[in-house]
């Protein structure tokens, strides 16, 4: 016997409504043991909540990336992109405002901090405006015209140096 009071609330039920059926019906010996069961399992199963049933999504998840879109799965929306769906379907579903985050603030904190910090999102100064002018495109200008001695110390990846000066480089790093 279990110590569990609720457990022998539930035995005593069990014993009351199982010997109440017996006297009133047929019950052969080995099917006593099945009554006791599904009695003991439906009292057990009261007050509880259903199990939820697993979530079928509106369009199998193979079919749902396609090359030219990509579908919602909860609702089977189409779009291109989903972000914004997403973004507002979710808020519709909970209720919260428009503007209600869904970026951690700290982190949204963190990234405009960033962006301030390498200059994104500020209009270009006159001062800059200036400095690239006079910038890596003009050198490479001169490059062009007159090859410098000095010219591989300039980083290839950075040179939009042609490829015809590339090899004249080469030819003239090689004489030297
Ligand atoms: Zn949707």
């Amino acid at each position: 016997m279990s110590d569990n009071p609720a457990v022998q609330a539930t035995q005593s039920l069990v014993t009351q409504i199982v010997s109440g059926y017996v006297k009133k019906n047929q019950v052969a010996l080995a099917d006593i043991s099945t009554v006791i069961n599904t009695v003991f399992k439906s009292l057990v199963s009261l007050g509880k909540a259903p199990e939820p049933s697993p979530q079928v999504p509106a369009v199998s998840i193979r079919q749902s990336v396609r090359p030219t879109h990509v579908v919602c799965l909860e609702c089977g929306a189409r779009g291109k992109i989903l972000r914004r769906h997403l973004r507002e379907s979710h808020r519709a579903k909970w209720g919260l405002s428009p503007d209600h985050p869904i970026t951690a603030p700290g982190y949204s904190q963190e990234r405009s901090a960033f962006a301030k910090k390498i200059g994104l999102g500020r209009r270009a100064s006159p001062r800059r405006r200036r400095r690239s002018s006079s910038g890596p495109l003009n050198i490479d200008k001169r490059e062009r015209t007159t090859p410098r001695t000095d010219y591989p110390l300039l980083s290839p990846a950075r040179s939009s140096a042609s490829a015809s000066n590339w090899s004249a480089m080469r030819r003239s790093s090689a004489a030297n």
